[in-house]
């Protein structure tokens, strides 16, 4: 049996002031014990709390949901018009429009249900997690899985994953905003305080959904989910928007005001036609509820919706978690992407490479990470037990080192940075494991890495309890703090020239630097501080680390180029590094390269003139990213940046799209994002770039399809109103045409695949409007186009002497064909689609012109239509003539687009 288990249930968290508490209350009370509970127990107690998870907004049921699909305009007026034409007799017309207020209102159930679906996956993507102690092995599981005795690890970046008492911190700052609205860090410990003391001034508790911004620390939870101080106030965390964004809001508006216009001329043309033209108001009546119907665009803002949500669940299959949704649209415009290199650009996968010291430049053999591989000099193998100073440079690596070297199946894997694992494999192919060394050489405090400081050090005591300081960082600091150096024939003074010069040759090789020193003094107390690290060390050796390029990011970096994006690489590492795997990518090649230090010294006016010459920043920290964000923005620029440290949270705010590492970024980092990388590759940005841009492409193409669709039904009936004509279509049948086309067939270019050459494109200019002077023109166009095919049609077959229902029965047809040959030249902006691609390209438009084949068949030769639409029999000869209909716009829009494309315009259009 566990001692966890023998202790019993743990009290009921609720009543007991765990502020108050001593460590040793507060794991007696709870049962547990710095090494955390055990997994059995650690179950139980989850099945006794329940997950640690904050309740969810409750959603809508799916009744009211779907109730909530008639609040809508058109839908107002159609049922309106049923309840009219009820009253008058219209049993047909009450029928069909009955029949078309209820489809529509199902298809913007089903469509928001997906919209809503994609959303709740990618909330699943972006679960927090969580560092915990079990067994005795810190490991790291999903926070909602956290129960009350559990021993959680803290790290900078990290939200607290629930209310913990602290039993063990460094340096820990925490922001508690959401808790107490006081943005500024508060420092922790781990005393106890009094009962009284508000939540602000409890140091030795770290609360659910506040941020570690600096430090380490370990704690006890206490509350989970619900119980948690947060829970209590029951603040969301950070969520995913409703679906909406700056373009969506745009048509939405656009929608609602061209609805009220189509009304309000609709009311016009039911006065004039009643008052001066002497119409009978029933049948005036049913002509303007036609119009209505077909002109008020009402699948707009919902299938807009749906093409959102498809390119946000493509993205996601991408490895692209889009938190916020505005981010889908400006991603197709971006023009500058800033990426963090290691990882990012190459492959995070190091290997020691060289090592200089004591005079000699060691070259270490080997591929990954099994500890296989000799140390040669200039190609002769040789023994490092023969060379002393190098043995303790190996000994410093591998002792100033939280990574872990595992075995699995002969696979060789590290836990940690693999900054550090690549010491640790070096240590493994000198024969000195990080086992043995911790065992002899035991450590007893430590100042973890951070890149503002480029730093690690850790403190421990040999075999013989001398004292030792080790030392691993960039050059640049390592040789701050040190003055001597240790040669084979003992300690000499520092020969910094020759550092700086080894350090540049290493560096122009692509690798990644690391300096190692040690000093033989205990820390006051024997706690290790950052005065402790600052001078009187010894330098030992000089490590170049190799870290490749990413196959697939040397690919990406030239897709950017070629769509007219700017990549630049801002990173921590050495400027030599930096420009050397720059070059290996195509960033910056010809160009110079700048520091941090130097992106400091100048001036906000100069850094904006010379922002776009350079494009490899090195050693550079977040508030230069912060700085280089702001000033090319003010050079006009649409900015992607990547970021992982809580630090970066600034910059990835400000950021137009700001991208954080789903992999090794903090929770912090994440918050500050629009969207997460799954797996922290540059490729996967570049192809967010083009969804974006395929995304804004259909959106374009949706409307572009829809508006001239509408158009055309809605002139025919004005026409016939303002000449006088029998009417071409009777109000049944407009609505008939409305039902059977104009959501199903629009909705196929949600699914159109990206145009050829989208990344040969140069970006969208930010802030265009949708409808450029081009799409006014196309709609009206091909608006007039309809019109004149099937009004044509209609006056002619009238002219014939063929009956009025033949006549009306071809104009219906010819909208519809004119609608489903339009769908084709819709697939296209400007390109053109006769081709294999162009006309069989999209599956879904195929099935959309197939549904809709038949449903026309179905209305022109069955009797219940010819019932309820008075329609009838077409002869081969008449579908013929309908055919040449919908030829007409066909051929007319490759046609537009072919001229359009021979003048300077299309480069415009292109991109509008
Ligand atoms: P990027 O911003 O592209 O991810 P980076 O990973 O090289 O760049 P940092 O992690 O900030 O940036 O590293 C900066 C420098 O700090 C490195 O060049 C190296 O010299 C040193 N360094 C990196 N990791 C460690 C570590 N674990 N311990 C000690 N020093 C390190």
């Amino acid at each position: 049996m566990t001692e966890q288990s023998r202790g019993g249930t743990p009290p009921e968290a609720q009543q007991v002031d765990w502020h108050t508490m001593t460590q040793a209350e507060v794991e007696q009370a709870l049962s547990t014990q710095a090494k955390g509970l055990s997994t059995a127990e650690a179950a139980q107690r989850l099945t006794q709390y329940g997950p640690n998870r904050l309740a969810v907004a409750k959603k809508r049921s799916a009744w009211m949901r779907l109730l909530m699909q008639f609040h809508n305009i058109l839908l107002y007026v159609m049922m309106g018009s049923a309840v009219i034409t009820a009253f008058l007799g219209h049993w047909v017309d009450t029928g069909v429009l009955m029949t078309a207020v209820i489809i529509n209102a199902i298809l913007g159930f089903i469509q928001e249900g997906k919209a809503e679906s994609a959303l709740d996956a990618i909330r699943g993507m972006l679960s927090p997690h969580a560092i915990v102690v079990r067994d005795g092995r810190a490991q790291e599981i999903d926070a909602a899985n956290l129960v009350p005795g559990d021993v959680v690890q803290l790290v900078s970046g990290d939200r607290v994953p629930a209310d913990l008492r602290l039993i063990q911190v460094k340096e820990l700052r925490v922001e508690e905003a959401v808790l107490t609205g006081e943005s500024l860090p508060v420092e922790k410990g781990t005393e106890a305080v009094a009962a009284d003391a508000p939540l602000g001034d409890r140091h030795g508790m770290a609360y659910s959904g506040t941020v570690v911004v600096f430090g380490q620390a370990t704690g006890v939870v206490v509350h989970t989910g619900a119980r948690t101080e947060l829970g209590k106030i029951n603040q969301m965390l950070s969520g995913i928007e409703h679906m909406q964004t700056p373009l969506l809001r745009q048509v939405d508006s656009f929608a609602r005001l061209l609805a009220l216009v189509i009304l309000g001329l609709s009311a016009a043309t039911f006065v004039l036609g009643v008052w001066l033209r002497g119409h009978p108001p029933s049948e005036m009546f049913m002509m303007v509820v036609a119009l209505a119907a077909s002109a008020i665009p009402e699948g707009l803002p919902a299938i807009m919706t749906v093409t959102l949500a498809l390119g946000v669940q493509r993205m996601a299959r991408r490895h692209a978690i889009v938190r916020r949704l505005p981010a889908v649209e400006t991603l197709g415009s971006v023009t500058v992407v800033c990426s963090d290199k290691t990882g990012t650009l190459t492959r995070n996968e190091m290997t020691v490479q060289r090592v200089v010291c004591a005079g000699h430049a060691f070259n270490v053999g080997g591929v990954g990470y099994a500890p296989v591989g000799d140390v040669s000099i200039d190609g002769r193998i040789i023994d490092v037990a023969h060379y002393p100073a190098l043995a303790l440079a190996v000994r410093t690596g591998v002792l100033c080192n939280d990574a872990r070297l595992r075995v699995e199946d002969d696979l060789w894997r590290v836990e940690g940075d693999p900054t550090e694992g690549a010491l640790l494999v070096l240590g493994g192919k000198t024969g000195f494991t990080q086992e043995a060394g911790e065992l002899a050489w035991p450590r007893i405090d430590s100042i973890p890495f951070e890149s503002e400081h480029r730093f690690m050090a850790t403190y421990h005591r040999d075999a013989d309890g001398a004292p030792w300081i080790f030392v691993k960082g960039a050059p640049e600091v390592v040789l701050g703090m040190c003055a001597r150096q240790l040669n084979h024939d003992g300690e000499h003074p520092l020969d910094v020239d020759y550092w700086r010069r080894m350090a540049t040759d290493t560096a122009a090789q692509g690798l990644r630097l690391l300096a190692l020193a040690c000093k033989r003094e205990a820390p006051a107390d024997e706690r290790l501080r950052f005065g402790d690290v600052a001078e009187g060390y010894t330098l030992l050796a000089l490590v170049g680390i190799i870290d490749p390029p990413r196959e697939e990011a040397i690919a990406a970096v030239g897709e950017c180029h070629h769509a007219g994006i700017r990549v630049k690489m801002i990173t921590g590492d050495h400027v030599e590094t930096a420009r050397a795997i720059g070059a290996q990518l195509a960033i910056g090649v010809g160009k110079p390269a700048m520091t941090g230090a130097e992106v400091s010294l100048i001036s906000d006016a100069d850094l904006r003139r010379v922002v776009m010459e350079v494009d490899v920043f090195a050693r550079a920290s977040p508030e230069h990213k912060l700085r280089l964000v702001q000033a090319l923005q003010d050079d006009g620029q649409v900015v992607a940046m990547t970021g992982d440290g809580v630090n970066d949270a600034p910059a990835l705010k400000r950021a137009d799209v700001g991208v954080a590492m789903g992999m090794k970024g903090t929770e912090a980092a994440k918050e500050a994002s629009d969207v997460v990388l799954a797996n922290d590759n540059f490729a996967t940005i570049a192809a967010a770039v083009r969804e974006g841009r395929v995304v804004y492409d259909n959106l374009k193409k949706f409307i572009l399809f829809m508006l001239p669709t509408n158009g055309g039904e809605a002139l025919v009936v004005i026409a016939a109103i303002l000449f006088e004509l029998a009417l071409p279509l009777t109000a049944a049948q407009v609505l008939w045409i409305n039902l059977a086309t104009s959501s199903t067939l629009g909705l196929a270019l949600a699914f159109e695949p990206a145009e050829q050459g989208i990344m040969r494109r140069r970006p969208r200019p930010p802030g265009e409007p949708l409808l450029s002077g081009f799409f006014v023109w196309r709609v009206l166009m091909v608006s007039v186009l309809m019109m004149t095919g099937a009004l044509g049609l209609f006056l002619w077959e009238m002219q014939q002497g063929s009956s009025v229902e033949t006549a009306r029965t071809m104009a219906v047809n010819a909208v519809v064909m004119a609608e489903m040959f339009y769908l084709f030249n819709s697939r296209f902006i400007l390109a053109p689609v006769t081709s294999w691609r162009g006309l069989f390209g999209n599956r879904y438009v195929l099935w959309a012109v197939g549904v809709t084949v038949l449903l026309q068949l179905a209305f022109t030769h069955t009797a219940v239509m010819h019932g309820i639409f008075e329609s009838t029999h077409l002869t081969l000869l008449e579908w013929f003539k309908v055919l040449g209909a919908g030829l007409l716009v066909f051929l007319v829009a490759e046609l537009e687009k072919f001229v359009i494309r021979r003048t300077p315009l299309a480069s415009r259009v292109a991109q509008a």
